[in-house]
Order: C-alpha cells, then sequence, then structure tokens
C-alpha cells in the first residue's frame, strides 16, 4: 500500500521525499484534436462535482488542444485538476508558425506539458533531441513535463524494446527529476484498444525505474511513471496495481466525465 497522504502540495516538487511508497499518483488526460471550448467547460463541471478533492487524492491533469485551455482555465482555477498543453517549443517567441512557447502556456493558465508523445514522434519528426529541448524549455518556464517513450509494435516483436527505452530514456538525465512524470506509452497501445498486460508494463516500469537510478540517483524512487496506451475503466486498477506504474495517461477514454472519473477512482483505491 502506498501512502503518500502527507505529500507535499505539487506547487513545492523540490522538497519531495524521495521514498517510494510516497509516489502520488497521476492521472492525465490528452484530448489529442478532440473537443471544443464548450465540451471542456462541460467537461470540467461534471468531472469536478466527483473528482476526489483532498490531499490523499490522485493529481488529475487535463491537456486539452491549445485553444481550449484558457476556457478550461475558467472551470478549473483553483480546482484539484490542473490543465496542460500538448506540447511546446523550445524558444520563448520567434518565427515557428504554428507553435506554441511555454510562457503562453503558462500564460493561459497551463502548468503542466505532455512531451514527445508518439504522434508528434510518428507525424511530425518529433526525435529524442527535440523533445528534450522542448522539455528543458517547459522547465525553466516552470511547467512540469509528462515525457512519454515506448517502442513500436515491429520493435517489440523484434526484441528490441529495453534498447528503444534506454536510447529514449538517456536523454531525461539533463531534466530536472522534481518536475518530470515520465509515461511509458508502447505505440502498439496506443487508440488500438490493446493495452499492455500489467506485467508487461511493470517489466516496462522496472526498467524505466532503473534507467532514471542510473542517471538521477535515489531521486529516481520519487519519479511518477505513469502507463498509457488503451487505459479504460476496466483495466485501470490492475495496471495501476502494479509496484512501478504510478498513475496514466488516458486519450481516448479521457473524452467521457463519466470513464475518465472511474479511472481517476482506480487509482485513488490502488
Ligand atoms: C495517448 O494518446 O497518450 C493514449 C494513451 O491514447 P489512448 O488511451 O487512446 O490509447
Amino acid at each position: 500500500v502506498r501512502r503518500w497522504s502527507s505529500w507535499p502540495a505539487p506547487s513545492s516538487p523540490a522538497s519531495l521525499p524521495w521514498r517510494s511508497d510516497m509516489r502520488r499518483p497521476v492521472v492525465a488526460a490528452n484530448w489529442k484534436m478532440h473537443g471544443s471550448c464548450a465540451t471542456v467547460q462541460e467537461f470540467l463541471e461534471a468531472l469536478l462535482e466527483r473528482v476526489p478533492q483532498n490531499a490523499e487524492a490522485p493529481e488529475v491533469v487535463l491537456c486539452p488542444p491549445y485553444t481550449m485551455i484558457a476556457a478550461a482555465a475558467v472551470v478549473a482555477t483553483a480546482s484539484p485538476v490542473a490543465l496542460g498543453g500538448q506540447s511546446c517549443h523550445w524558444e520563448e517567441k520567434g518565427a515557428f508558425t504554428g507553435e506554441v512557447a511555454p510562457g503562453m502556456l503558462v500564460e493561459v493558465g497551463a502548468s503542466w506539458v505532455i512531451v514527445g508523445h508518439s504522434e508528434r514522434r510518428q507525424h511530425f519528426g518529433e526525435s529524442d533531441d527535440t523533445a528534450l529541448r522542448r522539455a528543458k524549455a517547459a522547465q525553466q518556464a516552470g511547467l512540469r513535463v509528462i515525457y512519454c517513450l515506448g517502442e513500436t509494435l515491429e520493435q517489440r516483436d523484434g526484441g528490441e524494446t529495453f534498447a528503444v527505452l534506454e536510447r529514449q530514456s538517456s536523454v531525461i538525465g539533463a531534466l530536472e527529476p522534481a518536475g518530470v512524470v515520465v509515461a511509458y506509452e508502447p505505440v502498439w497501445a496506443i487508440g488500438t484498444g490493446r493495452n499492455a498486460s500489467p506485467e508487461q508494463a511493470q517489466e516496462a516500469h522496472a526498467f524505466l525505474r532503473g534507467r532514471l537510478r542510473a542517471l538521477w540517483g535515489p531521486a529516481a524512487e520519487g519519479v511518477r511513471l505513469l502507463y498509457g496506451g488503451s487505459v479504460k475503466p476496466d483495466n485501470a486498477q490492475a495496471l495501476m496495481r502494479q509496484p512501478d506504474v504510478d498513475g496514466a495517461l488516458v486519450g481516448g477514454a479521457s473524452l467521457d466525465a463519466v470513464s475518465f472519473l472511474a479511472i481517476i477512482q482506480s487509482a485513488a483505491t490502488v
């Protein structure tokens, strides 16, 4: 049983005690390119009626498209639900059409950002190098980072899973551990309805924990490792019961307040 009721406020990550039994779960919603300003507000209103509101509850993060963050903040400010962007650029400003700076996310109410998502890697040329640059800039702007990595089906079938995770995670050592959550998202499980088994997730998370220990030393014990890939209300608890699975990054099932809430409640009861 994890004990994290005495966990300090999330705004003071530097003072976190590095104890593996005190990793407060994080449940994050990645809305990808879905929703509207109206639906994000309705979603938050429904969520806030039921979301656990005490110090022992999981941290909840909602990452809608950029254009909806300000509307979401109208409802979420001073609530237990934090907001995040789905990526950010590494520069503060400049001629980078279509990009958004970390400070711009902060201005509209975000306190988190997803970086290195496999859809960015697959469709928009994201690399380990650019993901790291984004994550560093985000940390400098005061954002907390959900750093995504994971292998493709081809890589898993080819026995390369750990080599891929080793390569992808090697850059993370350049970040401040207190402001990073690492999301293991096997590409073959994202949006496919085919989740990793709890044992597969634990195996990858234990490997990543070892990598983080090598990079960060004892600070790695306090870093939350999220599983992402077809998390649903009916599989969330078994996944999050694994000792190194400290929460979930949820795509499809986060678009519906009832199913997202059920996943949050699963995290609250592990
Ligand atoms: C994701 O996009 O990060 C994700 C995990 O999606 P899904 O839950 O739909 O597989």
